[in-house]
């Protein structure tokens, strides 16, 4: 697959038509106003260790390494696909990244869509509906379009399309036997999304492990939960595969949490429709989040691991402290044995996190 590949490809040829490029850091940003202001929004997260140490010249040492990667990335100039979009959109999610932007914001031009964080609130829903709106005419005026109703729904319409088939391709994990690795899972998505190239090459895929046989040998069924897992932070994931689990489902946002929602194409409000969507992802930024609770549950009895394994980035307060919960549920409720891994991208840990799944793989046999 050469998804990358082809995102070079697009966001070049896009800025060369005049298509803006709108960098994006968090799942709470809807694309689809974006694609429908006629611009690309590409997926900005930085999975590199490389550009911490640049990044770590202005912000502590102790932060999550998604922020400090991220912030590596602009300052270094190393990520073309920053270096291409002429506007930045971020998100007031958690603290280190929300104070992070007001750094990058010194250099970029960077929106900031105020996100209430109690997502059982309807006054918290109507606040957001609002921001959604603001921004919609922020990028009306921006790029000079008009952006109607219909515009939206059809970047709706199209958006369901993308998350309709990385859904199918996720559900082949359901099976007893998976035809693909949870890091094959991984690799199966774009950072731009809706471009046709990857819609057909999502569909072939779909098309050819349908048919394919299972992976040979047995292997320990594993739920990831926790932090993304963005281009270049594998290390985890390939730890535990490489040590005879398969991950069969994940549910951070670079797997199934954006991607188990539509939202209604054909919806009398398009902006309300979205803010719904948008509004019940389920990160720890919000209080209380049960609905993540609710959908590991779920995603336990769809994809029956033999184990839970979560990834927490070091200096992510919000997962940390919401572990507890995560481990209570999984223990205690659904009778499964559970591991909780604290690291960043530096691969230092790798030997005694080794061990540590080799651990609970073995239990997880037994
Ligand atoms: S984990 Fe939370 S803050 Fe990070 S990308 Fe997902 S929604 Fe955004
Ligand atoms: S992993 Fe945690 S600390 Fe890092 S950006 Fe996401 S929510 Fe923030």
């Amino acid at each position: 697959m050469r998804m990358l590949d082809n995102c070079h490809e697009a966001a070049q040829s896009a800025q060369k038509a005049g298509r803006p490029i709108v960098g994006i850091l968090c799942e709470y940003t809807p694309r689809e106003l974006i694609l429908a202001a006629g611009a690309l929004p590409v997926c900005l997260c930085g999975g590199s260790a490389e550009t911490i140490p640049a990044a770590e010249k202005d912000l502590p040492a102790g932060l999550c390494p998604l922020i400090k990667s991220t912030y590596g990335y602009e300052v270094t100039a190393a990520n073309p696909f920053l270096e291409m979009a002429s506007l930045l959109v971020a998100e007031t999610t958690c603290d280190g990244k929300k104070k992070m932007y007001e750094l990058m914001a010194r250099r970029r031009d960077l929106y900031v869509l105020e996100l209430p964080q109690k997502s059982d609130s309807p006054q918290g829903l109507a606040l957001w509906r609002g921001e959604l709106e603001k921004f919609r005419d922020h990028l009306r005026q921006r790029f000079g379009r008009p952006m109607t109703d219909d515009d939206l729904r059809a970047a709706i319409a199209l958006m369901n399309r993308e998350r309709a088939v990385r859904r199918k391709l996720a559900e082949l994990m359901a099976r007893p036997e998976p035809p693909l690795t949870g890091r094959q899972v991984l690799s199966l998505k774009s950072s731009i999304s809706c471009l046709e190239a990857d819609l057909a090459m999502y569909d072939s895929a779909l098309a050819e492990l349908s048919a394919a046989p299972g992976l040979p040998g047995r292997r320990v069924r594993v739920l990831l939960t926790g932090v993304p897992v963005v281009s270049g932070a594998e290390r985890v994931v390939d730890l535990i595969e490489q040590l005879g689990g398969l991950i069969v489902a994940q549910d951070n946002c670079t797997g199934l949490k954006p991607i188990l929602e539509d939202v209604d194409p054909a919806a009398a409000d398009p902006l309300w429709a979205l803010a719904e969507k948008y509004f019940h992802l389920p990160c720890s930024v919000m209080t209380p989040n049960t609905r993540r609770l609710e959908g590991l549950e779920q995603l336990a009895k769809t994809y029956r691991p033999d184990c839970v394994i979560e990834l927490i980035w070091q200096g992510c307060l919000t997962y940390a402290v919401e572990s507890a919960l995560v481990r209570e549920l999984v223990e205690e409720k659904l009778r499964l044995p559970y591991l909780k891994i604290e690291t960043d991208y530096s691969p230092g840990d790798s030997a005694r996190l080794s061990l540590r799944i080799e651990a609970l793989l073995e239990t997880a046999k037994s």
